[in-house]
């Protein structure tokens, strides 16, 4: 059995199994696309999609149960740029570093990243003495080459597989980090992978946000189109077998709030590490492969709604003035579910260098500033939209001299003084 290439639309069936036995979690209204801030003529005629989680009680896989076109999603302006910030440069450079720790390679293997967007990644293997290739299907593919990280701007598939690897020798680590969810023709990207990759010393490595943290910190804001999937460990388990690879290493990594590394390769040889079995045992035993989970799970996002609205709507009515901090693609989840709106927050700060400034957010349609003018006009309360990132971000506005209070929206809300 494999898995299919989704069409774009409405999904009956598991993304990896293609089982039609699923279970509902939470319906979560119909939003617009995390990643497409509007301009202000663009508010006017917004598109949105249904936003539904569900799980597959045969191989476990939490899912939307819709896929936008991925040329929508991942459209040539996509505002994100991996090499951002310095924390996460480093995270990202942890990637290479782990594999030339923990596994041997030949002289000048080459490593292939899909969704390599800016190249940070790669620069990590860089220095770590590997040839790089990225593939990236935005216009950040210009800027990773101008920076000299050779990169094809394009979808990876097995069409653009079969162009690589005419040219290029088999790849020694092929990487797909936090883009491994959002694939919609996981057959096609399958294929792809297994005819790049060497099949005796390869390695297939994928990043993805992991259900178990989503599901045990109540990170429910990254539920949102791009994610077409949320991984726990098994069935990423029974994709791979479908494929002919092998798991032999996983471990969690603090990468987004929460994310498993797994490493995969078609030597059949390769004895796993007893990682993947102490992983395996904790999601069963932690009851992640059962109804009963997902049910309280919903539940507690819509206490967790209740509590944010009520905690919201009590500072408005004592007329203060509270601004959204920081634009993550996860809090427009968050914003339109909880029906965070222009007439709470007064706008949302970003930094200087941010692509969103002078945005909307869809639905909401709250504006992004510039953060020098929240400095400058010192609100009553910021709202920390990468609340995962909490503690850093609230030392990093009072050093700059924010002398409001806080609000952390998730996983209990609460105001920081
Ligand atoms: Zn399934």
């Amino acid at each position: 059995m494999k898995a299919k290439d989704s069409k774009f639309g409405k999904l009956n069936y598991c993304q990896v199994c293609n089982s039609k036995k699923l279970q509902k979690i939470i319906k979560m209204g119909s939003t617009g696309l995390c990643d497409s801030l509007l301009t202000k003529k663009q508010l006017k005629k917004e598109k949105s999609y249904p936003l539904n989680l569900v799980r597959c009680t045969n191989c476990q896989l939490i899912q939307l149960d819709y896929t936008v076109n991925n040329k929508e999603v991942f459209h040539l302006k996509y505002p994100y740029k991996s090499g951002i910030t310095k924390p996460l440069t480093n995270l990202l450079h942890s990637t290479s570093k782990y594999l030339r720790d923990n596994f041997e390679f030949s002289k000048n293997p080459l490593a292939i990243d899909i969704g390599s967007n800016d190249g940070t990644l790669l620069r990590g293997f860089k220095k770590q003495k590997f040839e790089v290739l990225g593939v990236e299907p935005t216009n950040i593919a210009k800027l990773a080459n101008k920076n000299g990280i050779k990169t094809l701007q394009s979808f990876f598939d097995i069409q653009s597989a079969k162009k690589i690897s005419e040219k290029f020798q088999k790849a020694e680590v092929i990487t797909g980090t936090n883009i491994f969810a959002h694939i919609n023709k996981l057959n096609s990207f399958m294929e792809g992978v297994k005819l790049l990759l060497d099949k005796k010393k390869g390695l297939f490595v994928t990043e993805s946000h992991y259900a178990v943290n989503i599901i045990e910190q109540l990170q429910y804001d990254s539920i949102y189109h791009e994610h077409l999937r949320f991984y726990l460990l098994k069935p990423l388990d029974v994709l791979m077998r479908m494929y002919g690879f092998k798991i032999i290493d996983a471990i969690k990594i603090p990468n987004y709030g929460g994310s498993i590394r797994v490493i995969a390769s078609l030597n059949q040889e390769i004895k796993p590490s007893n990682n993947v079995k102490k992983i395996l045992n904790y999601e069963r035993s932690k009851g992640f492969y059962t109804s009963k989970k997902y049910t309280k799970f919903s539940n507690d996002i819509k206490k967790n709604k209740k509590k944010l609205s009520d905690l919201l709507l009590n500072i408005k009515e004592k007329n203060k003035r509270i601004v959204g901090i920081g634009c993550p693609g996860r809090c427009i989840t968050l914003l339109a579910y909880c029906n965070i709106n222009n007439r709470i927050l007064d706008y949302i700060a970003e930094q200087s260098t941010s692509l969103k400034l002078n945005l909307y957010t869809p639905n909401t349609h709250i504006q992004v500033l510039d953060e020098k003018y929240f400095f400058k006009k010192q609100p009553d309360y910021a709202l920390i939209l990468s609340w995962h990132y909490g503690k850093n971000v609230m030392k990093n506005l009072r050093d700059k001299g924010f002398k409001g209070k806080f609000i952390l929206p998730l996983p209990i809300p609460k105001i920081i003084n």
